[in-house]
């Protein structure tokens, strides 16, 4: 997975630096749903030189090319998920964790398409359920 994201990032010029690997490697295969302060946040003790610029234009690089999904769950902030296969999210107003949600059913078949799409060519389906999480709900 880093070694396409390696080669769109040479594509498009940018050159790979050990602070843009950083990124790739703490992307991959990241189910926390991070935004970009949490990356930095994340990698600035081993990464001093590491910048919020660096986190931006390498998490708009590969969300541009398909490569990270843009969840655009609450208004301060985007989240990334490195998991770009058809999913929804559930996103606890409590904690602001967001969770992974699978369809149970055939992969990226909505169950119930509204009449006014008709004609309209569905290009993705993103559901956000807003919950209070098990954790939470507990407390
Ligand atoms: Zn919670
Ligand atoms: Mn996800």
């Amino acid at each position: 997975m880093i070694d396409i994201q390696v080669r769109k990032l040479k594509e498009l010029g940018l050159k790979i630096t050990p602070q843009r690997l950083a990124v790739l490697d703490f992307l991959d295969g990241n189910t926390s749903h991070p935004s970009a302060a949490d990356i930095y946040l994340s990698l600035r003790k081993e990464y001093p030189s590491m910048s919020m610029a660096t986190v931006y234009n390498t998490v708009d690089v590969l969300a541009k090319n398909g490569l990270l999904l843009e969840l655009p769950i609450t208004k301060d902030r985007m989240n990334y998920d490195p998991d770009t296969s058809e999913h929804d999210h559930a996103f606890c107003s409590r904690c602001g964790r967001i969770f992974d949600v699978f369809p149970d059913g055939a992969a990226g078949v909505p169950a119930t398409r509204a009449a006014e799409l008709d004609g309209f060519r569905v290009v993705a389906v993103r559901k956000v359920y807003y919950v209070v999480c098990k954790d939470c709900e507990g407390k």
